[in-house]
């Protein structure tokens, strides 16, 4: 990014913004080039004010705590903005609903429902991200999924100028949201049942159940692909003779084959091209088209 370019950013904003970050830092499978520029809001008016004064040719990726997303090798092109350690309020508001903020963890939802004697929330446990990439990718587990509850969203457009959205403005399918423009979720208003038997033990039974299943603890985006209807990618995958595939440091888990390990040096690249061989390997043996869950950003070394 050209000095040039950087005295556009108003003072307080050009002292606070980090530059060639890299994105192996901020990812759950520690790939990835650097992004030009890294910014964490204050808060969202704060956020509001970065967006307004970045110059509308520089690029923008909003990002929660990076375990839905593969950085390629080069880096992002243009601006970061992390929601992580930002926008973390989560208050209730009435007896069955709650407002929370885009970088909320979802665990920390999950633990203050069941508090408040809320659910069913206690599938927010299951993702390690963030409430606002929950929004993003409409993320569930155990049978619940993050827009059963959403009643409305809040959102910075590119501009930073605030809209507030009804549930209803969004077509909402599996693992896919679309919306009536390409604006950032800075928080919604979600809404459960009252559950007051519900407590912290029916969380910890569901995460001990994925860690027989799932390769927790190691470097993974979670499940890759999504599941074509009426199948499991994981099936496919494993009964493709897949499990272990390897490529560099960067292979097919061997416990839950829609996760792919990165066992510690792997590049994006090795990651992207394990992907592709799956997906090439799949479709010949299948006859099916595997489409990536985890979004694939940057630009290759
Ligand atoms: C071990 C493991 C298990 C997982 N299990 C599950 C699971 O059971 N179910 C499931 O659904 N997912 C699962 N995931 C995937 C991931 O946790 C979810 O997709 C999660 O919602 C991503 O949130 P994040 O904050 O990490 O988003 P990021 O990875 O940072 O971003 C993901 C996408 O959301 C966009 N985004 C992020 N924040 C915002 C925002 N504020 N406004 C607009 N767009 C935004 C980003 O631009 C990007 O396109 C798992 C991941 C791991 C590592």
């Amino acid at each position: 990014m050209s000095a040039a370019r950087l005295l556009n950013l108003a003072p307080d904003f050009a002292t606070r913004v980090l530059h060639d970050v890299p994105m192996a830092k901020h990812t759950s499978w520690h790939v990835g080039g650097p992004a030009d520029l890294f910014f964490t809001p204050r808060d969202a008016l704060d956020l509001a004010a970065f967006l307004r004064q970045l110059p509308p040719d520089i690029p923008q990726l909003m990002i929660g705590l990076g375990s839905n997303l593969l950085v390629r090798d080069g880096g992002i092109r243009g601006a970061v903005i992390s929601t992580h350690g930002a926008l973390g309020s989560l208050e209730r508001l009435s007896a069955q609903r709650i407002s929370a903020e885009a970088g909320v963890p979802c665990a920390r939802i999950a633990r203050q429902c069941v508090k408040w004697g809320l659910g069913p929330a206690e599938f927010f446990a299951g993702i390690p991200g963030t409430l606002g990439g929950a929004l993003a990718m409409n993320a569930g587990a155990w049978g619940g999924e993050t827009w059963r509850h959403v009643i409305e969203v809040d959102v910075l457009d590119r501009r930073g100028v605030r809209h507030t959205r009804a549930a209803a403005d969004y077509e909402i399918g599996y693992r896919s949201v679309k919306g009536p423009d390409d604006a950032w979720f800075i928080g919604a208003r979600l809404e459960f049942e009252r559950t007051p038997g519900v407590n912290t033990e029916a969380i910890r039974e569901l995460l001990d159940k994925r860690k027989q299943t799932q390769p927790i603890g190691e470097w993974s985006c979670g499940s890759v692909f999504t599941n074509p209807p009426g199948d499991h990618a994981a099936r496919l995958i494993e009964s493709a003779g897949l499990k272990g595939f390897r490529i560099g440091d960067a292979s097919v888990s061997d416990k839950h084959a829609n996760f792919i390990i990165n066992h510690g040096r792997a590049l994006a690249a090795d990651i992207e091209a394990v992907i592709e061989h799956v997906q090439r390997t799949v479709a010949r043996v299948h006859g099916v088209e595997l489409h990536t869950e985890v979004r694939i950003v940057g630009a290759p070394a």
